[in-house]
């Protein structure tokens, strides 16, 4: 399939309708930093909701009552990137589960983690995903403070620099 131009602006809209209702149950802050303007990865739409609705998900998940998630959409450093910031004050992640955090099926042995239900897939498929389309995600993040993951994109320039 040829890539097309994806409006992240709009998954990232559909994510969180997706995840209102346990975000609303928790009564989560959602704080949502995104550009008036379409901001279009270049690739596969399919595809790019999934990358979009396991980290906001994720992030609805891990989050305990009352506390805030950031969403942040944004132009790279570099004017052929787009980034996209997904940013909660959740349990957190060690560093030894940071580093395995996207491998298949693996789940932190944290005890606030475990009492959620998964699969341990999402974080693995977020990857793949990403990586396909030639770019990059990162995690930051600190046990008990709260996770940040950023995901960097392909810009779609338009048909003048196709
Ligand atoms: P699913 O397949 O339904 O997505 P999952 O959420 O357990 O299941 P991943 O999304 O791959 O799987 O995440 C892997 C693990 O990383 C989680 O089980 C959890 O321990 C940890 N994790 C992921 N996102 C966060 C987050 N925002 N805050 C804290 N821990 C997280
Ligand atoms: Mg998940």
């Amino acid at each position: 399939l040829a890539p097309t131009p994806v409006d992240l602006v709009e998954l990232v809209h559909d994510a969180l309708a997706m995840t209102a209702l346990s975000a609303q149950a928790k009564q989560l802050r959602i704080d949502l930093d995104l550009p008036s303007e379409p901001v279009h990865a270049r690739g596969e739409a399919d595809e790019l909701d999934k990358v979009v609705l396991n980290v906001v998900s994720n992030a609805v998940k891990y989050t305990p009552d009352g506390r805030g998630i950031r969403v942040v959409l944004a132009p790279g450093e570099r004017d052929d990137q787009v980034v996209l910031a997904v940013h909660d004050e959740g349990i957190g992640i060690s560093e030894a589960d940071q580093e395995q955090l996207f491998s298949e099926f693996f789940r932190s042995t944290n005890p606030e983690a475990v009492a959620q239900p998964g699969t341990g897939l999402g974080l693995a498929i977020v990857q793949r995903i990403v990586h396909r389309h030639g770019g990059e995600v990162a995690v930051r993040s600190a046990l008990g403070a709260g996770s940040s993951f950023t995901i960097t994109l392909p810009a779609h320039r338009g048909a003048l620099s196709s």
